[in-house]
């Protein structure tokens, strides 16, 4: 399919980088992260140019959903300057918060700490020319996304809820951090991932284990975009614990379904 032309968002202050994307959940555990893998390799099969900031300081999954857990960024000089070089896989360049973090460490980051992290991961990076960054934020609401979106040129903003009460509660809080005064984020809308389940013997069915479409509602009630849903499928489970995002996969209902959501957010 032909590159389609961005026109929602436009402009970034960092040279090179032309959109910022914040991927934000307010509930952990709804797939953020997933999500963001699967846009970023669905941008990339588009033509676009992309990025992925890990910004998740709780728990980074990028560095293991893009099989590049044991690399690190390599250090190159520009113009004199020494440059983080982000790793790249599957025409995605990614630097991830878990580069510099031991494994099995616990690290508690206050905002002011995370912000200026995530500063030297855009700015002292060589992240090249970008079409899209996508940052994976942590869950959440906190002191810690208003030091990282004060400090960070963000262009918009996507939110990711399950159906369910609990995740939609978490993901209006999402919507309402972007939209504050002091953020001001443009919002491109919602995804409802895990929107139900559809046994492979039992292809006609639909089982909404978290409830049926709360997402969708959601995004109506705060009037903003709805982008599209996401079933719960194995494979997209499994693609992201092997390091290789479901949508890389051609000619697949979830591929389709991460291309229908990637169309509706450039
Ligand atoms: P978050 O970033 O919100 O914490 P993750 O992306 O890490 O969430 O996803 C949590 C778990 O759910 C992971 O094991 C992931 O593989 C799985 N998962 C996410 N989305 C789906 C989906 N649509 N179908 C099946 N499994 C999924």
């Amino acid at each position: 399919p032909a590159k389609p032309t961005t026109n929602e968002i436009k402009g970034n202050p960092i040279p090179g980088i032309q959109n910022i994307v914040a991927v934000a959940s307010g509930k952990g555990g709804v797939g953020k992260s997933t999500v963001t893998a699967n846009l970023a390799v669905t941008l990339a099969k588009m033509g676009f140019k992309v990025g992925v900031l890990d910004a998740d300081i709780y728990g980074p999954s990028i560095p293991i959903m893009f099989d590049v857990a044991n690399e690190r960024p390599l250090s190159v000089n520009i113009a004199g300057k020494s440059k983080m070089k982000p790793v790249e896989n599957y025409g995605v360049k990614v630097l991830s918060i878990g580069f510099f973090t031991k494994p099995d460490q616990a690290v508690i980051w206050r905002g002011p700490m995370a912000s200026k992290a995530l500063n030297q991961m855009i700015f002292d990076a060589a992240w090249g020319e970008l079409d899209f960054l996508l940052l994976d934020l942590p869950p959440g609401t906190g002191d810690i996304h208003l030091s990282i979106m004060q400090a960070l040129p963000i262009t918009g903003s996507v939110v990711v809820s399950t159906p369910q009460n609990v995740a939609l509660a978490d993901a209006k809080k999402g919507v309402a951090m972007f939209q504050q005064e002091s953020i001001n984020v443009p919002v491109l809308g919602i995804i409802e991932n895990m929107a139900y389940f559809t046994p492979e013997e039992l292809p006609e069915n639909k089982y909404y284990i978290f409830g049926k479409e709360g997402a969708k509602n959601l995004a109506e009630d705060l009037s903003v975009p709805f982008l599209g849903e996401i079933p719960i499928v194995q494979s997209i489970r499994e693609a992201g614990d092997v390091g290789r995002p479901a949508a890389l996969q051609t000619a697949t209902p979830t591929e389709e379904a991460f291309e229908t959501i990637t169309r509706n957010v450039v």
